[in-house]
């Protein structure tokens, strides 16, 4: 068997969104567990529709999925992607052999006429697909006069399409239903259904994995193939991704740009996890390493129904990855996430990076986002912070206060100011006072972070340093109760 090749053919009228990157994803899958190619085309002939802009952000989003796409026009350069607006020259030569062939024919129909003789046929209760009016004309260019014609294929009415589609099985379409479609436009430009199927031969695709809403599209593709002789490649439709109201995924769900998520907090990696299992399954696993999607990964273990998008599954996904990343690459990932929740640029450019990591460290079992995780931890650095006011009048009572007091007193009195050594000084005080451990040390969680729920908090007061700690706990001290 020849070597598997397949594609993903974004139009660039927007950005990369959630559906769009689990076609890329199962394409990507697909080619690196069968050691073939991912093309990556970018199909850009809707020039009214098309910005390089969207062209730069679905580069972007892919890249940061880490799907790598393998060859391309460029040489020498960083591999592709194709574009098919450099390509238009491949299109008339198609066109024109289609036309040479006596397949395919001019036709000087006006968008006008279409429309009136379309609805003179509902009218009519007969079909309204194009009635065929220029196939006399065939392919004599003399015959349009000049005026700028369109190019249609020649379909037959007999007979029927079948594809074996590795996902739904078997699909069968009426040769009839199909009409004498566009190939070319009379502007020049290709259609969608002719320039895929161009491309599609020229870069050897030998399998078409997209989104189930192209099913309509592939009979008119396949009547193409066989209008050009080639051997046609074996198609899997994915189903649509729906809403939790099982309405097809939109905005209104809430963000559906990949790169949203990113800048959401999520790590690219459960978002590839949570994309591969949304209409994928192998068992019961839920979290799978990249190389583990590759190894299992297999088009008959997609799902016929459509899978619905759960966000809190995902949140849930991206905090088992949070917990499993390491400090320095988590540091890193956390940088704009703190300046994003106050931390001044100077402030964690002064930080030495090992503090960095601890600070990291202690708050990564809990976070589901690196949002949450830098805003949870931004307390641990300089500036004011906002207290919870409900949690300040409930704990910081004027009894509390008073225990703080004679506690930070004790603490400046600590030979020195390690998390083990407040852990020690704070039992010892609870006992003495015949109090939970939990009564001293929740006064100092609401005085430092402002919250009553963070990590254990002597490791915490230790980062903070003694200086810090004292602040903002006399702050907290001075604020009414
Ligand atoms: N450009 C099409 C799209 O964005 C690609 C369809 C295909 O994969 O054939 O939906």
């Amino acid at each position: 068997m020849s070597k598997v090749r397949v594609r993903f053919a974004p139009s660039p009228t927007g950005y990369l969104h959630v559906g769009g990157a689990r076609t890329a994803l199962y394409n990507w899958l697909f080619a690196r567990h069968e050691n073939g190619d991912f093309i990556l085309r970018i199909e850009d002939t809707d020039a009214e529709r098309s910005t390089d802009e969207s062209t730069t952000t679905i580069l972007e989003a892919l890249r940061w999925l880490g799907l790598d796409w393998d060859e391309g026009p460029e040489v020498g350069g960083p591999a592709g992607p194709y574009r098919q607006a450099d390509r238009l020259k491949l299109y008339h030569d198609f066109a024109q052999r289609l036309l040479d062939e006596g397949k395919a024919y001019y036709c000087v129909c006006t968008p006008d006429e279409l429309e009136a003789r379309r609805k003179a046929a509902l009218a009519a209760g007969t079909s309204p697909k194009y009635d065929g009016r220029c196939r006399r004309r065939g392919n004599d260019v003399a015959t349009t006069g000049g005026r700028g014609a369109a190019v249609r294929l020649l379909v037959g009415e007999e007979g029927s399409i079948e594809i074996a589609d590795l996902v739904h099985g078997p699909i069968r379409f009426e040769t009839g239903d199909l009409d004498d479609f566009i190939l070319l436009r009379s502007d020049g430009m290709p259609t969608y259904n002719f320039a895929v199927v161009v491309d599609d031969v020229l870069m050897s695709i030998t399998h078409v994995i997209r989104g189930d809403d192209h099913i309509s599209n592939t009979p008119r593709q396949i009547v193409l193939y066989e209008a050009l002789g080639l051997p046609i490649p074996q198609f899997a439709h994915i189903p649509m991704i729906l809403g939790p109201d099982r309405a097809r995924l939109s905005k209104r769900h809430g963000a559906t740009s990949v790169l949203a998520y990113q800048q959401m907090g999520f790590l690219p990696e459960a978002v590839v996890n949570y994309l591969a299992r949304l209409g994928w399954s192998y068992g019961d696993q839920e979290i799978f390493t990249r190389d583990e999607l590759v190894q299992y990964f297999s088009l008959e273990k997609v799902g016929k129904t459509p899978a619905v998008f759960d966000p809190v599954k995902l949140e849930w996904l991206n905090g088992q990855y949070i917990k499993r990343t390491a400090p320095d690459r988590l540091t890193a990932l956390l940088k704009p996430f703190w300046e994003a929740a106050g931390v001044s640029r100077d402030e964690l450019a002064g930080q030495d990076e090992d503090r960095l990591q601890r600070v990291a460290g202690l708050f990564q079992e809990r976070a589901r986002t690196l949002t949450e995780l830098a805003s949870s931890s931004r307390f641990v650095f300089e500036g004011t912070i906002e207290r919870d006011r409900a949690a300040a009048l409930k704990v910081l009572t004027v009894e509390a206060k008073a225990r703080v007091r004679t506690l930070l007193a004790e603490i400046e009195a600590l030979p020195s100011f390690t998390a083990a050594a407040l852990e020690s000084l704070f039992r010892t005080k609870a006992t003495a006072l015949n109090l939970k451990l939990v009564d001293l040390a929740q006064p100092f969680r609401v005085a430092l972070s402002g919250k009553t729920v963070s990590p254990p908090i002597f490791p915490i007061m230790e980062l903070m340093g003694w200086d810090a700690v004292r602040r903002r706990v006399e702050e907290a001290l001075e604020e009414e109760g």
